[in-house]
């Protein structure tokens, strides 16, 4: 498979470190609030790298964080009257809902920031002894021009970024920054501030900076080199050069192989994003589409190209997928109702056919995850499908048929096989089940079955007289 690599700007064949196995390892979303689908899109199109890697034999590790400590948690934890905990632990299992409704899995390993602060002050001390970072009143800075190749990914000069920086010398003043050795250098530790989370440390109880974050995670749950580091292109700079920064500093070896960037979700022209305040929730969204037809609308474009979010795109999604389950369905209703078993010649041949379609479709998602590409394959097959098959057909066509189309389908991580309505019965155990948790005070599981449930159509009713549903 070839990757576009920010850091060489070229495609290349995808090597990993250790054969047959992949390390990836995604930034993941600051929990403040419901994401945007605009931060959908990362989890989306590395979900689908991570799905196709999987499919080609490579055992992988997907890590995956949650920055739960943050300038903007505590904000709204103070306008709450809240501990910051409560609400990064409300939005990690929003999220989290969010991703099972966009079949995004979940990660192999889904590390929290605050759960990880220990490594991080070995991590900065590391650096401290190493010559690459400073302490001046309970700051931490990394001592960027100590790390030669600061800029490699990014592209940028260094003297270029230091006289960017000069003009902001009066603002660096005023909030305190200008105590640093130099304009370049960023924050590996902060000192506590009122009403904030803080961890004890060697230079005094603090917090660390959001870069240090990924560098100690993907460290301690991938190693020190990881195979695919992945993230929005708004990270390039200054995140992501930060995190090599420190991380090969600190290692002393190359930090990640590739680094894949997607384009950003835009709408009316413009990015997507909660500052400029022209943003859509995935949960409004969800109101509006089902959740797979957005799913199927963000891999319908190229991950490094920019998207577009309007109803016609979308709406042209829903039809796009439509065609797809509805001929999924067909063959998969042939299938159970015909009475031919064996093929026909001409039917052999057609089936011989579709190892085609197959290579086509590794084809394009070996290209750079061309899964635009990808997705006309799978368009034309089920042309072909539609046209080759019909109320004479043989269950072992129809069946190949079916097979070829699911699979591909699943490694784009799109569900052909709609779910069977739930039978009144089964409704009505998992409303005891619920009931019984909430006797045992099991809240969360009870929350479950009630999200399952409203997932699959079904509403409750808590009244005197017990729990009522109807399907809505
Ligand atoms: P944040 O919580 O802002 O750090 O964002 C989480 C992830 O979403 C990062 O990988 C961002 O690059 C990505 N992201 C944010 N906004 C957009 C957008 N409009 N389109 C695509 N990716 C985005
Ligand atoms: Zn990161």
């Amino acid at each position: 498979m070839k990757i576009y690599n920010t850091m060489t700007r070229q495609k290349e064949e995808f090597q990993p470190i250790h054969e047959g196995k992949a390390g990836i390892y995604v930034c993941g979303p600051t929990v403040y609030d419901y994401i945007h689908i605009g931060n959908a899109r990362p989890m989306i199109v590395f979900d689908t790298l991570r799905r196709y890697l999987t499919y080609k034999g490579y055992d992988v590790n997907y890590v995956s964080n949650f920055t739960d400590v943050d300038d903007k948690i505590i904000k709204r934890a103070n306008e709450e009257g809240v501990d910051a905990s409560v609400i990064s632990e409300r939005y990690i299992e929003e999220v989290k809902k969010d991703m099972a409704a966009m079949n995004v899995q979940e990660a192999s390993t889904h590390p929290k920031a605050t759960e990880e602060i220990p490594d991080m002050i070995e991590m900065v001390k590391t650096l401290i002894e190493k010559g690459h970072a400073y302490e001046v009143n309970g700051t931490v800075y990394f001592r960027t021009r100590s790390f030669s190749e600061y800029g490699k990914l990014s592209h940028k000069n260094i003297d270029e970024l230091e006289s960017g920086h000069r003009a902001e010398a009066h603002q660096m003043k005023v909030s305190g920054e200008d105590e640093k050795e130099d304009f370049l250098d960023f924050v590996l530790w902060k000192p506590k501030k009122e009403g904030e989370p803080y961890w004890d440390s060697p230079w005094g109880q603090g917090r660390p900076g959001w870069h240090l974050e990924c560098s100690v995670m993907s460290k301690k749950y991938i190693g020190d080199v990881i195979d695919i580091h992945a993230g929005g292109e708004d990270l390039i700079f200054p995140h992501h050069e930060n995190e090599i920064a420190q991380s090969e500093a600190a290692n002393g070896t190359q930090f990640a192989r590739y680094w894949m960037h997607n384009a950003f979700l835009r709408i009316d022209g413009e990015k997507m994003s909660k500052s400029l305040g022209n943003f859509f929730t995935i949960r409004e969204i969800s109101e509006k589409y089902p959740l797979q037809i957005i799913r199927f609308f963000m891999l319908s474009a190229h991950y490094r190209s920019p998207l577009n979010f309007s109803d016609e795109l979308v709406e042209a999604a829903k039809s796009g997928l439509d065609r797809i389950v509805t001929a999924y369905e067909k063959v998969k209703e042939l299938a159970e109702k015909s009475e031919a078993g064996t093929m026909t010649p001409e039917e052999e041949e057609n089936a011989a056919k579709l190892s085609d379609y197959i290579t086509r479709f590794e084809a394009a998602m070996d290209d750079d995850l061309n899964t635009a590409d990808a997705i006309s394959v799978i368009f034309e097959l089920v042309k072909f499908s539609n046209s080759t098959t019909g109320e004479a057909s043989s269950k072992a066509y129809c069946e190949a048929l079916q097979g070829t189309i699911s699979k591909l389908c699943d490694v784009l991580g799109i569900i052909v096989e709609q779910e069977k309505e739930l039978l009144d019965a089964d409704i009505e155990a998992l409303i005891e089940e619920r009931q019984s948790a909430r006797k045992n005070k099991d809240f969360a599981r009870a929350d479950a079955i009630r999200d399952e449930l409203a997932a699959r159509g079904i509403a409750l009713l808590d009244t005197r007289e017990g729990v009522k549903w109807k399907r809505v």
